[in-house]
């Protein structure tokens, strides 16, 4: 830790790996000799770089672009660029961590990254967005490729975004490399079911995970949190197998809806107006009302049987956590990365509350992801139904990893130990194979 001073998210989420890899640390001295921990908690590359552009009025705006190529022992590069004001190195590091272990559940041969920067799409014009991410992308497409590196969306970064970023790529090197960047539109080399896969995926694990237990969605009521692409899908997935989405939220407060989330309307403001979900409250009427955020309440206070955090890490702590164990939650599956603090898991551990770490449960996305390399590779593309029957098949192929791999090292049932040995234990065999590099 104290060679990254600062970076918090990242501490968080390698102490959290780390906690989990006592037994294997014991079952593989093989790793401690080659310093598979040491050398997988260090970047391949980390590239920061400078992103001037020129907004509507004229003047020079400047902003920081970051890509950390984490881990390649899998595979290329692979993971999302996100466009946030609180974007640091911190941050991206943490995620591209994370991402490592994830695609190495996922059974695809992807490696880990991540980037973005302190941009903020929020307010901007489309011509100003398309002129960041120009610029943004004539620094970034020299280090990435169909077998280099390969970008994603994240918070921030949706169809538009990527849609500027590969046009702009395609400029620049003049090759229609349809494999350099996934979350294209479907017209130009992307995937269907790439735009639901988080969320969608999210659901599918946690169904696995009530079926475990006998239990299911239907007839459950659910709450997200965010109103983005994550949440939005998740909202959706959970509605077809016949739960009740009663409230998702942003920045700047939630909505509940007794009713249950008219998801046409939410799209509707969220995807196409880009406007804030108190709009969605006064067009919904009657059963949807707004809380601001200064409210001091958070979507976290209405109760459910499922929780489905999918906006953004930290953003459910240990007091939120008692209070969805008062209101009687079962199950909690992270759409979002690390959206839940330590104290929280530690209060679902304590309450008996099923919790699936993001690691595990939003996999669906890079791993429809790297659907889309598939289908670019062999310039093809798929029917929805198959993609998604891939995706469901991803999904439950992960779930029953996590449980089999938590069962073998002594901590059952246990979707954190699982999920961050199973993916670990890939990770460091194929980092042993390549020797010491
Ligand atoms: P979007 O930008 O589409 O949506 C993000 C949502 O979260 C928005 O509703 C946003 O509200 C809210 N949000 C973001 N930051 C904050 C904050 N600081 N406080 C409160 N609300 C916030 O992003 P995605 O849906 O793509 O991503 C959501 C999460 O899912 C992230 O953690 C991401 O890393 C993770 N993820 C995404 C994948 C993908 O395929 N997109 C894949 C795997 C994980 P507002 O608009 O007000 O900012």
């Amino acid at each position: 830790l104290a060679r990254n001073p600062g970076e918090t998210e990242f501490h968080q989420a390698t102490r959290e790996l780390l906690e989990s890899l006592d037994p294997v640390v014991r079952h593989h001295p093989e790793y401690a000799d080659a310093a598979i921990i040491r050398r997988v908690c260090e970047p391949e590359r980390q590239i920061i770089f400078r992103v001037p552009w020129v907004d509507d009025e004229g003047r020079v705006q400047l902003n920081r672009g970051f890509r950390v190529e984490f881990n390649s022992a899998l595979g290329p590069y692979k993971g999302g660029l996100r466009f946030h004001p609180t974007v640091y190195l911190g941050i991206i590091k943490f995620l591209g961590f994370e991402q490592i272990f994830k695609n190495a559940l996922t059974g695809m041969p992807i490696g880990g990254g991540k980037g973005g920067s302190d941009f903020d799409p929020k307010g901007r014009s489309d011509a100003e967005v398309m002129r960041f991410c120009q610029s943004f992308m004539t620094e970034l497409y020299r280090h990435i490729g169909e077998h280099t590196d390969v970008p994603a969306g994240d918070i921030g970064v949706g169809g538009r975004e990527i849609g500027y970023m590969f046009g702009q790529y395609k400029r620049i090197t003049n090759r229609y490399e349809s494999g350099v960047l996934t979350g294209k539109g479907i017209s130009w080399g992307g995937s269907l079911v790439r735009t639901e896969a988080t969320g969608y995926g999210t659901v599918f694990f946690a169904n696995e995970v009530l079926k475990s237990r006998g239990s299911s969605f239907d007839g459950r009521t659910v709450v997200v949190s965010g109103s983005g692409n994550v949440a939005i899908y998740a909202a959706e997935k959970a509605t077809q197998l016949g739960a009740k989405v009663v409230a998702c939220s942003d920045s700047s407060g939630y909505v509940v809806d007794e009713a249950g989330l008219d998801l046409a309307l939410l799209k509707d403001v969220k995807e196409n107006r880009r406007e804030r979900v108190s709009t969605y409250a006064e067009e919904r009427g009657g059963s949807a009302r707004f809380v601001a955020v200064d409210s001091g309440s958070s979507v976290w206070d209405v109760p459910c049987d499922i929780a489905l955090p999918c906006a953004t890490q930290n953003e459910l702590d240990g007091k939120h956590a008692l209070t969805l164990a008062r209101n009687g939650c079962a199950v909690v599956a992270e759409g979002a990365n690390m959206p839940c603090t330590p104290d929280a898991v530690q209060v679902f551990t304590g309450a008996g509350i099923a919790f699936a770490p993001g690691k595990a449960a939003n996999a669906g996305g890079v791993a429809t992801s790297a659907l889309e390399m598939q289908q670019n590779a062999s310039r093809n593309s798929w029917s929805f139904d198959h993609t998604e029957d891939r995706l469901h098949d991803i999904m439950t192929g992960i779930h029953a990893r996590c449980l089999e791999t938590a069962d073998a090292y002594g901590t059952p049932g246990n979707y954190v130990a699982g999920a961050n040995i199973a993916g670990f234990i890939k990770v460091a065999d194929a980092m042993l194979a390549l020797g010491v590099i």
